[in-house]
């Protein structure tokens, strides 16, 4: 099974900020410089709070706050789960009266640091209602709450100077304890999580250090006053949290769901380990090391913390394979030796575009782009708008090419996901123009495949396009539509096409029209064409390790493939010589024959006619024959001359067993087809496993 061993910003930020928030309980530095633990605990670790709800609105908002209902339902659960862990304390510290409990449950948590649970699900009710006023009112309106909450915390000694103010707020905390909560604190960060802004990473670590240094002065001023209720909001805070949250999203790629459990186990434990290292502390008479001692304290309790977090994340359970009926395993180190491979054939500049549409060729979008993404691929290709929403979803960054067409309808998703869209020819360039929204875009050229493109010699539809202001043109290419073949004919028409296209772009240059990105190659450009000029190369079959079929190729190159796929034999048994078996009693046993069922059909995405065009598999490392008609989810192999050959056993329709292999090539020429077709059919019922040896 892969690990993510690399923890991408966000996810990691959150351990942080669990961290944090031990030191704000513990007070690490309050034995050596109270001015030191203020700084660490009052202002630096009061961004920790901020940032969890951040992280929830930035994941909200990307579906429009429709999990909003499902994301409060989780809250609750673990609300509850944590309030029954906390009762023994709450307990024995003297237990609360029924009505009093119901009133923390509600509203303040029923044990200190619970207060996040309550006001998290008040907060994104609050949010979700304010996100449905538009662009201003949602954040204007949370900024007001907040500037309210404000007075009644760090700046409650100002405000309170004014009578009529000083009864607002003993009329609120009348109510609360404090207006830190779902109301006042909660809405703003969830919405400024929501509008996820970025700047780039030096202009956010300058707003940050700029910001927090501002903020510092502010709680240094403040506490100097003497004016603080409470100090857990700053009227620099929000300004502060835009910039680290927006410094944290540039650096955020993928995921690291550990650090992200950890978090929440961390957030969770630590007040029970506060008690825990106390109650030890006293028991061994080690009360100078772990109490007295500030640092010590504080390193015991997170030390305690993080092992009773660990011990939690490895007991979690976790969802396993719900069966074990037929399965895709990718090989993630052939996909990453592939990529070098075809990378090492490149011109000098001349970067890879991985294409992952069809589901990247039926080996699951998502893990090969992540894959990919984590070992330096930085721009992908697909074949439609949704296809790159997924991408986008996986934490997958860069450049994403749609090849195909995009109805000019969707412009406004194109841009939310910072995808880049194929203009297919001159009415789509202009009919995406005219929406009045900014389209990142290439432009293909038509160089005689006659699919998608700008005829490449329509030059007076080139410079139309690029007078429209909102087409951001960011690169020109064309698709060589005979290039997997060595045929003279061909390599002529191939060689016509290149010259087409290069000199469309050297006209392009000529003009002052900027054409960009500029590529042409796929995987059989790769195979039989010399090194391109170009800034990418569109690789799909390639990366897959496998050729569209069994044609030679100019250049070989040392390629793996990167899946496999299996299945289990459900039940072996015997059938007479003469007896018939499957539908259609379409096989004929010819002599007495053991026939093994093998649990994968052509609901799982098989070709209905490879059992019965010369179709095999791998039992044991050895091959048998498919016979019979194939079921939608079972077929039938002939295991006579296999007698070893039981249920349970693993079924190899593609790959490696033992000394033996089963090519994709091959299964594709049984049915008459090209392995794009085939992998690309694999159906969603199959299971994926991830080998990472
Ligand atoms: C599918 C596709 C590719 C990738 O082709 P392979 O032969 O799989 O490398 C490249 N460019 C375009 C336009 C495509 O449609």
């Amino acid at each position: 099974m892969s690990a993510s061993k690399r923890y991408p910003a966000l996810d990691s930020f959150r351990l942080i900020a669990a961290v944090l928030v031990t030191a704000i309980h513990t007070s690490p530095l309050a034995g050596y410089t109270p001015l030191g633990d203020f700084l660490l605990t009052r202002v630096l670790a009061r961004t920790a709070v901020p940032f969890f709800l951040m992280v929830s609105g930035y994941f909200l908002a990307k579906d429009g706050w429709r999990s909003a209902g499902k994301t409060v339902k989780k809250l609750l659960a673990l609300y509850a789960g944590a309030a029954a862990l906390y009762l023994p304390l709450n307990w024995y510290q003297g237990g609360l009266a029924p009505l009093a409990f119901l009133k923390r449950l509600a509203l303040e948590g029923t044990f200190y640091h619970l207060w996040y649970f309550p006001a998290a699900v008040l907060g994104i009710l609050i949010a979700r209602q304010l996100s449905r006023l538009g662009k201003f009112w949602p954040l204007a309106l949370a900024g007001a709450l907040y500037l309210v909450g404000l007075g009644g915390d760090s700046y409650y000694g100002l405000v309170s100077r004014v009578p009529a103010l000083k009864a607002v707020y003993g009329g609120i905390f009348a109510v609360f304890d404090y207006t830190r909560n779902g109301i006042f604190f909660a809405p703003l960060f969830l919405l400024l999580g929501a509008e996820g802004r970025r700047w780039s990473g030096r202009v956010s670590a300058a707003g940050l250090l700029l910001s927090l240094g501002a903020m510092t002065g502010e709680a240094l001023w403040l506490r100097q006053m003497g004016v603080q209720r409470h100090d857990s909001m700053y009227l620099l805070l929000p300004v502060c949290m835009v910039f680290l949250f927006s410094l944290l999203l540039e650096r955020n790629k993928g995921r690291a769901p550990m650090a992200r459990e950890m978090s929440l186990f961390l957030y969770l434990l630590h007040p029970w380990c506060i008690v825990l290292v106390r109650g030890g502390a006293k028991a061994w008479g080690l009360e100078r090391v772990f109490i007295e001692n500030s640092l010590g304290h504080f390193a015991a309790v997170l030390v305690l913390s993080l092992a009773a977090s660990w011990a939690l994340y490895r007991l979690r359970p976790r969802p396993r394979p719900v069966t074990d009926r037929a399965w895709r395993e990718l090989d993630l180190q052939a996909l990453d030796h592939n990529a070098r491979v075809l990378r090492d054939q490149l011109a000098p500049g001349c970067e890879l575009m991985a294409v992952v549409k069809g589901n990247a060729y039926g080996h699951g979008a998502v893990p090969v782009a992540r894959r990919l993404w984590k070992k330096g691929t930085r721009a992908f290709a697909v074949a439609c708008l949704s296809e790159g929403i997924a991408l986008r979803r996986a934490g997958i960054g860069g450049t994403i090419l749609i090849l195909g067409y995009t109805p000019p309808e969707e412009v406004h998703r194109l841009e939310y996901w910072r995808l880049t869209q194929t203009v297919a020819d001159l009415d789509h360039g202009m009919a995406l123009a005219s929406t009045g929204r900014p389209v990142r875009v290439h432009l293909a050229l038509d160089t005689g495949m006659h699919r998608l493109g700008i005829p490449a010699e329509d030059r007076q539809a080139i410079a139309a396009l690029y007078g429209q202001k909102n087409l951001r043109i960011g690169g020109v290419y064309s698709h060589l539509c005979v290039c997997d073949s060595l045929e003279r004919a061909d390599m002529d028409f191939t060689e016509s096409q290149l010259a087409r296209f290069y000199s469309a772009v050297d006209w392009m240059c000529w003009e002052g029209l900027d054409p960009g990105a500029v590529h042409i190659q796929s995987s059989y450009g790769i195979w039989n064409l010399p090194a391109q000029p170009c800034r990418f190369a569109r690789v799909g079959i390639a990366l897959y390790g496998v050729r569209s079929d069994s044609q030679s190729v100019r250049r070989e190159l040392d390629l793996r493939p990167v899946l496999a796929l299996r299945a289990r034999v459900a039940s072996v048994r015997t059938v007479a010589c003469g007896q018939d078996a499957g539908y259609g009693c379409a096989f004929r046993a010819k002599r007495d024959s053991r026939l093994a069922v093998v649990t994968i059909g052509y609901g799982d995405g098989l070709p209905r006619q490879l059992s019965q065009s010369g179709g095999q598999v791998l039992i044991r490392g050895r091959r048998a024959p498919m016979v019979g008609r194939m079921c939608m989810d079972q077929l039938l192999v002939d295991v006579t001359e296999l007698p070893q050959a039981c249920p349970g056993d693993v079924a190899t329709l593609i790959g490696r067993d033992g000394g033996e292999e089963l090519r994709a090539e091959e299964l594709a020429q049984c049915c008459a087809t090209i392995t794009n077709e085939l992998l690309s059919q694999l159906g969603s019922r199959l299971e994926t496993r991830q080998t990472d040896f």
